[in-house]
């Protein structure tokens, strides 16, 4: 066997970092060990081809608005959000993510007060400011349909009527108060996500013999720190 024939061997059942399993949490941290952390040798694991068991199924609505108990969930997803933003802003935003928000309506009035003590609660873990819309010529801004930048966070709770019917006009109208929770959306199923990933080089190809008996089934995705098809 020539030299470089023995080193290519040796690099396809090597890896610096080995990632068991394929969906989108390992493809993400893939990514970023390969393209944030520069490590160039990452091999994902799985029996199955990428993003087929959980990932192909999600809405792929995503939000901050967990209104707790504790703080941890609106951290966690504040800093998801940070780095799908970013991801959207590298890929000219081919994930189609959008801000249009969460809508809650309610016709009773008990549970108009409830919106905008959530509001107020979310506001305090971190989600954002809560603003509450009680005159027809209020400020309250409404979610574009495509695009996230330049959006506000946190809460808009609307509770004056004509306000409501402006602007949810296909709302029922004994509709007394809506809540719209703004650090929140959708983006394109997880295949379009995987292409903002360029880094994370799709190969499905015989497994090492060391993997024994589930050598046949398994499939390696190899993470690059470029995209290796161009
Ligand atoms: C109907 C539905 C709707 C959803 N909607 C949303 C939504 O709107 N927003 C949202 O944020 N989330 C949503 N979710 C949740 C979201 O889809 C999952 O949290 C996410 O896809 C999980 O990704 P994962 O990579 O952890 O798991 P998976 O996609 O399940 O991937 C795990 C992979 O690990 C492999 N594996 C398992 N064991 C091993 C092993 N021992 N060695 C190697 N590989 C192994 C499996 O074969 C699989 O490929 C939804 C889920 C469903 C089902």
């Amino acid at each position: 066997m020539r030299g470089s024939d023995r080193a290519e061997k040796r690099g396809s059942d090597r890896a610096d970092v080995v990632i068991c399993g394929a969906g989108i949490a390992g493809i993400a941290a893939a990514y970023h060990l390969a393209v944030r952390r520069g490590i160039t040798n990452v091999v994902l694991v799985d029996e199955r081809p990428p993003l087929t068991l959980t990932s192909d199924k999600s809405t792929e609505c995503y939000r901050n608005w967990w209104p707790g108990p504790g703080d941890a969930m609106v951290a966690l997803m504040n800093r998801s959000i940070d780095l799908l933003e970013e991801l959207a802003r590298e890929s000219g935003n081919v994930f189609r993510m959008n801000r249009r928000g969460y809508l809650f309506a309610t016709a009773d009035p008990a549970r108009a007060r409830r919106f905008v003590t959530a509001a107020e609660e979310a506001a305090a873990l971190g989600a954002g400011r809560a603003r509450v819309h009680a005159t027809a010529s209020s400020d309250y801004r409404p979610a574009p349909s495509d695009g996230f930048e330049n959006q506000p966070v946190g809460a808009d709770v609307i509770t004056e009527p004509a306000l409501i019917r402006r602007h949810f006009p296909y709302l029922a109208d004994d509709t007394v108060a809506v809540l719209h929770t703004r650090r929140c959306g959708w983006l394109r199923k997880g295949r379009t996500l995987l292409s903002a990933m360029p880094a994370v080089f799709v190969t499905r190809k015989k497994p090492p013999r060391r993997f024994g008996r589930l050598a046949a089934e398994l499939s390696l995705v190899r993470a690059m720190s470029h995209n290796p098809t161009t």
